[in-house]
């Protein structure tokens, strides 16, 4: 099945952790669209394209049947479908980890001690997988949800779940063990979607202004003044994109000088420069880089 009326449709988490940032990043490339999670479709109104807000655990298989062109979700997702989609692009966000944890009791040291052991996950397929390709054999207790709590209840010895700062784990009394997949969300296409002309077009205009985006994130566009003498050495302290654009300023032997800099290095960068002769600093946001 392909969707037919020459838009696109791309499915994003409708109320769950990836749903604002993924908002954001549709905004941010431009898109006007009243985002309504109650309502299965918001349409766009200036791009070919409606939103379609749905639970995350259905964009894989979705996706995969063309129900959507494309979707937004974790590649956790993604991998325990098993979903045959084409993988665009990783977003930078909803970072995790599919972690496989034992008890800070426990007497398992590491992994092959788990033979024989039973894991509680809601991951069972990918967590097969791993303990195929590790050589090793042990129960799989599958839940659906709270499976932190399942070594408590002694319905498991160790569990395999999703992880981002590790806080649920430590109040559960638990302590990681191996880490099985690392995770983020990411841009998912139906594979005839992608190679249908119409849609194709579209999607190719949507991936150079979310690649935009992306290389913009976490960086700063940098301006300051300074003295002719003292460019060559501000050209040494200042990275940069390309080179750092150098304008001449009315005043004499002084130039403007602009660059783009990371967002966590350039108070580190203006202290510097500042040393070397660079005034007048200005450091702004940049919505995107075009390259
Ligand atoms: P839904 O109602 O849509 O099924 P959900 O409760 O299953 O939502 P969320 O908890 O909102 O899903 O997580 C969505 C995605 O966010 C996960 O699939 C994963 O990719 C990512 N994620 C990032 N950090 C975490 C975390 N600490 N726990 C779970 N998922 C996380
Ligand atoms: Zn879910």
């Amino acid at each position: 099945m392909i969707a037919r009326n020459g838009r696109l449709k791309i499915a994003i988490q409708k109320s769950g952790r990836l749903t604002d940032a993924s908002v954001d990043l549709l905004r941010k490339c431009g898109l006007d669209f009243e985002f309504q999670r109650h309502s299965l479709y918001s349409p766009c109104r200036n791009f070919d394209i409606d939103l379609l807000a749905l639970r995350d655990d259905d964009i894989p298989e979705y996706v995969q049947d063309g129900v959507a062109d494309l979707g937004i979700v974790g590649e956790n997702l993604v991998r325990e479908r098993g979903a045959k989609v084409k993988l665009l692009t990783p977003l930078g966000y909803g970072y995790c980890k599919l972690i496989l944890s034992i008890p800070v009791k426990s007497k398992v040291t590491s992994v092959e001690k788990l033979n024989g052991k039973r894991i509680a996950t809601t991951y069972p397929v990918t967590l097969k997988q791993f303990l195929k390709a590790n050589n090793l054999k042990a129960d799989i207790v599958e839940l659906s949800g709270s499976v932190e709590l399942a070594p408590a209840l002694d319905v498991a010895d160790a569990i395999c779940d999703i992880v981002s700062t590790g806080t649920t784990l430590r109040v559960n009394g638990l302590k990681p063990l191996a880490t099985i997949l690392d995770s983020q969300a990411s841009l998912i296409s139906n594979t005839r979607a992608y190679t249908d002309k119409s849609k194709r077009e579209l999607i190719d205009r949507l991936m150079i202004r979310i690649s935009g985006c992306l290389q913009a994130r976490g960086k700063r566009y940098m301006m300051m003044n300074a003295p002719v003498a003292s460019v060559e050495r501000l050209k040494k302290i200042l990275p940069s994109l390309k080179s750092p654009t150098i304008v001449p300023l009315a005043e004499n032997d002084m130039v403007a000088m602009h660059t783009v800099v990371a967002e966590d290095e350039f108070w580190d960068l203006m202290e510097k420069l500042k040393k070397h002769g660079a005034r007048d600093i200005i450091v702004v946001p940049i919505e995107t880089i075009i390259t």
